[in-house]
Formats: C-alpha cells, sequence, structure tokens
C-alpha cells in the first residue's frame, strides 16, 4: 500500500506525538521538539490503517456549497432546509413562512447579509431562550450569552460563565444546538474536559454523542459560503 504523506509536523514542548487528520484531510503531526523524523515516521505507518479510516470518513461528509441568493434556494434553519422565494414586497426584508424563507427583491443585492443578519437574531433569541432553561436543569448560570461570527468554535466559555455561541448553529438540529449549549454551561463548573465532565454532559443528555457526531459530520454545511 502507498505510504501516507505526512503534510504538516508541528514541534512544541508537548511530552508525546500525536496525528490530526484536519478537515481538509490532511495529516498534522504534533510533537516534542526533538522527536526523530524516523520515529514519527514509523508510527503514522503504524497507525496507517486508523489514519486511512480518518481520511476517508473526511472525504465522505458533504460540501458546502457557495449560495448563489436564486429562486428555490434551500436554507437551513434549525436542520430543516427552507425554499427561498424572491418577493416583491417593500414592507418586508425576510421573513420565514411555513416551508419557504422570503426575501423582498428590494434587498437582494444585499441578500448575504440580510440573511446573515437574520440568522443572527434567530441564534441569539433562540440560544438565549434554551439557555434560560438548560441553566436551571444544569444548575450553571451563565452571566452572559452572546453570539459570535466564529468560523470554526461552534460555542466557547469564558471566566466566570461567559457564553458564545456561533450564529452558524442556528442551521443545525434544535437537539444540537441544546447538546452545544449544555456543553458550554458545564464548563462553568468544569472548564476541562474530564470524566466528570463528561459524565455530568451524560447526565443531561444521555444521547449527546450522537448530536456531537451530527455536528462533526455535517458541521461544514452550516455555512452560507463554501469554506
Ligand atoms: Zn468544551
Amino acid at each position: 500500500m502507498e505510504k501516507i504523506k505526512i503534510d504538516k509536523i508541528v514541534r512544541s514542548n508537548r511530552k508525546t506525538v500525536g496525528l490530526i487528520v484536519t478537515q481538509d484531510a490532511t495529516l498534522v503531526v504534533r510533537a516534542p521538539v526533538f522527536t526523530p523524523v524516523e520515529h514519527i515516521e514509523r508510527l503514522v505507518s503504524k497507525k496507517s490503517p486508523w489514519i486511512r479510516r480518518k481520511i476517508a470518513e473526511v472525504l465522505k461528509r458533504p460540501k458546502p456549497i457557495t449560495k448563489e441568493f436564486v429562486d428555490g434556494e434551500g436554507f437551513l434553519y434549525l436542520g430543516k432546509f427552507y425554499e427561498l422565494h424572491i418577493v416583491d414586497d417593500a414592507s418586508l426584508m425576510i421573513r420565514l413562512r411555513d416551508d419557504r424563507l422570503d426575501i423582498s427583491k428590494n434587498v437582494l443585492p444585499h441578500a448575504r447579509q440580510v440573511i446573515a443578519q437574520w440568522y443572527k437574531e434567530e441564534a441569539l433569541r433562540i440560544i438565549r431562550e434554551r439557555c434560560v432553561w438548560y441553566a436551571k436543569i444544569t444548575g450553571y448560570k451563565p452571566i452572559s450569552v452572546k453570539i459570535t461570527n466564529a468560523q470554526k468554535r461552534w460555542g466557547s466559555c469564558g471566566p466566570r460563565g461567559t457564553l458564545n455561541f456561533s450564529w452558524r448553529l442556528i442551521m443545525a438540529p434544535v437537539e444540537v444546538i441544546d447538546y452545544l449549549i449544555v456543553h458550554e454551561l458545564v464548563h462553568i463548573g468544569q472548564p476541562d474536559h474530564s470524566k466528570l465532565f463528561w459524565a455530568k454532559v451524560k447526565s443531561i443528555l444521555p444521547d449527546y454523542k450522537k448530536r456531537e457526531k451530527w455536528l462533526k459530520q455535517n458541521g461544514g454545511l452550516l455555512t452560507l459560503m463554501r469554506s
């Protein structure tokens, strides 16, 4: 079988060698400063079945397509596709109605900004609402909940419980949004990803792994642009 190509070796003060297959299916090796290249190559060859499996998995994921903002194009909202309808109505900018997303002809030149802004407002409304609910269930109360433009990071928990969520999450099913909310809320009490952390997440969402997997597999679709 063909030798696996190492795309990048990142050296740092870490103690062990780590192999990462990135979102664009490249192999990155993280290694201690003085680890010989031969050692890394031996490890990569030993782990090649795992690496090949990971690369195949990444390549199989659905690829996002850049939006064109034309009639009938699908836009994700809470995990469901809504068809874009360009309407001749000056009193309206954008509106979700039944199974369609209406956008006024007048704002079409700025469709990307208008839709992104609408996603942000919806994300803030729905995520804040659900944070209140899950704060009661988890017992962790955030001091603030904000929406960010983050491309890669779905959520984060800052010091003292300032929670941030990417507006792109609003395109995901509500179960996936809830998982992210619970994940960040639990970080208020448990900043690391320890066993205790995951046990707490599981006690609230027993099927959290399924939700996490959905995000890993489909996260690339939650965008208005090709990444
Ligand atoms: Zn985390």
